[in-house]
């Protein structure tokens, strides 16, 4: 059986649901494809914070429905290893009620005019002449095989990336080495003692409970929290073993409310997003920012940018890469050359160990308001007073160079990435810059050259 659409989705989470919203609201016949069925739509296993600026940017396109909103976040309280200094970072935001952020965005899209198609699995891209023209599935209850033909497919299908990932041969499908995620496990409890000072949400760096990563307490109210942690993918461990032997003993809980796990890509941008008949976003893209796994607001970012390039493909009638590329350069533009940024720092942490992160944290390397806008935004980097940084770190000469390279490293590839070219033709070339430049840099703060996946 075969249904053809101007736009197929695979994937209702945040992505797919609000890409669909803005596509079917512009007139697109879109269909949205989801594995899931009934009451399980819109479950997600995340830590639900989300910052103010993405639903800002939201409610530029869509009226945010205040359900969805559990607890207002003022900041973060980023706590050294041994639990000596507490950084109070100021920047506001959102614990989510995320099911019902899930639920409501597929419902936003099917009022726009999307068809939902729940039980489906997208398992391949429907392929003729060298282009993406459609997505194959299979409804689950039945087992009955489908094909969705339309003139752009969407993957959003999450960290999984069903479609780009079948695409052998081609850049986009370029896979995810264990370095390049985090695995990570996470429990909704009801806990016997309020916590205090809820409207913090509390990131806990400590390379024996979290190697590779951290872990958190984000509090929907005082006395439901979400609790999770993410250990570097290349470690191979389970984070939740972790999370039963740390974790669980620091808490006391009434009741569990969800439990789960998964892997969130973080990472440096992928080569591209985008092929002939076919674009990536969120998780499905690697969008995410690499320092602390967030990834609702690049899904939201994603899907507005690829929206725009795809009613202009209409527009021109060609679904061709050379006309869908300008979502590259959108992106790269707007968040990519950042999340390169991060991720060179990211990596740089992830060789620090639980000293170096007390010693840095007490002496306040970095102050408050450059945390926050490295980890929110990816701030001008050149704007970090170095200067104070030299002086603060007195006594470690390993360490300081360690810093300074990173921040120079982030700045040369954070420029590369602004460079992204224009033209197709000049991937390979610009790639290649990319790959030498991160080599560079791997040497200096003693990892090996990029590993091939
Ligand atoms: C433990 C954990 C904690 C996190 N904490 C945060 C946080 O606090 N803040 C934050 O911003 N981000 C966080 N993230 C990351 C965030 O959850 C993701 O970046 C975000 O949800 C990505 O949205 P998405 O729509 O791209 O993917 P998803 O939300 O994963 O949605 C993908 C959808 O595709 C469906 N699907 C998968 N395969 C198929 C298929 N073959 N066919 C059809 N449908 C399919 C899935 O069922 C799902 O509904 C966390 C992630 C994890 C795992």
């Amino acid at each position: 059986m075969s249904e053809r659409f101007d736009v197929v989705v695979a994937g209702a989470g945040t992505a797919g649901a609000y890409v669909s919203y803005l596509l079917a609201k512009a007139g697109f016949k879109v269909a949205l494809l989801e594995s899931k069925s009934g009451n399980d739509i819109g479950v997600k296993t995340c830590g639900d914070g989300l910052g103010q600026h993405h639903v800002e940017r939201l409610s530029r396109h869509l009226t945010p429905n205040p359900k969805v909103f559990q607890n207002k976040i003022e900041g973060v309280e980023l706590i050294s290893p041994d639990e000596r200094t507490r950084l109070i970072i100021k920047g506001e935001g959102y614990v989510l009620d995320r099911f019902m952020w899930g639920k409501w965005l597929v419902e936003e899209a099917v009022n726009a005019g999307a068809t939902l198609y729940e039980g489906h699995t997208a398992t391949a891209p429907l392929l003729e002449n060298g282009a993406v023209v459609g997505v194959k599935a299979v409804e689950r209850r039945s087992g009955t095989a489908k094909e969705f033909r339309a003139k752009v497919a969407i993957d959003a299908s999450g960290s999984a990336a069903v479609l780009r990932t079948k695409l052998i041969g081609w850049p986009i499908s370029e896979p995810l080495h264990p370095e390049d995620v985090s695995h990570a496990y996470r429990e909704i409890v009801y806990v016997e003692e309020p916590l205090e000072n809820p409207q913090y949400i509390r990131i806990y760096l400590d390379m024996v409970v979290a190697p590779g990563g951290y872990w958190w307490i984000f509090p929907r109210s005082s006395t439901l929290l979400n609790v999770g942690l993410g250990i570097w993918g290349v470690l191979k461990q389970n984070p939740r073993t972790n999370y039963e032997k740390y974790i669980l003993p620091r808490l006391k809980i009434r009741s569990k409310y969800h439990i789960g796990g998964g892997f969130i890509p973080t990472r440096r941008p992928l080569k591209t997003l985008v092929g002939n008949g076919i674009v990536a976003l969120g998780d499905a893209a690697a969008a995410v920012n690499p320092i602390h796994g967030g990834g609702i607001g690049q899904a939201l970012l994603t899907a507005e940018l690829s929206s725009k390039v795809i009613a202009k493909a209409f527009e021109r009638g060609d679904f061709s890469e050379n006309v869908l590329w300008e979502y590259n350069l959108l992106y790269m533009k707007e968040w990519g050359y950042r999340q390169a940024q991060l991720d060179v720092l990211r990596l740089m942490l992830q060789t620090l160990d639980n000293d170096d992160l007390n010693f840095g944290l007490s002496r306040k390397i970095l102050t408050e308001d450059e945390i926050y806008h490295l980890a929110a935004k990816g701030t001008n980097i050149s704007l970090i007073d170095k200067f104070r940084v030299m002086m603060q770190f007195i006594g470690r000469p390993a360490l300081l160079r360690k810093l300074s390279t990173s921040i120079q490293y982030a700045k040369e590839i954070g420029d590369l990435y602004l460079a992204y070219p224009t033209d197709r033709s000049n991937l390979e070339r610009w790639h290649a810059q990319v790959v030498a430049k991160y080599n560079e840099y791997r040497e200096k703060i003693g990892l090996g050259p990029l590993p091939t996946a």
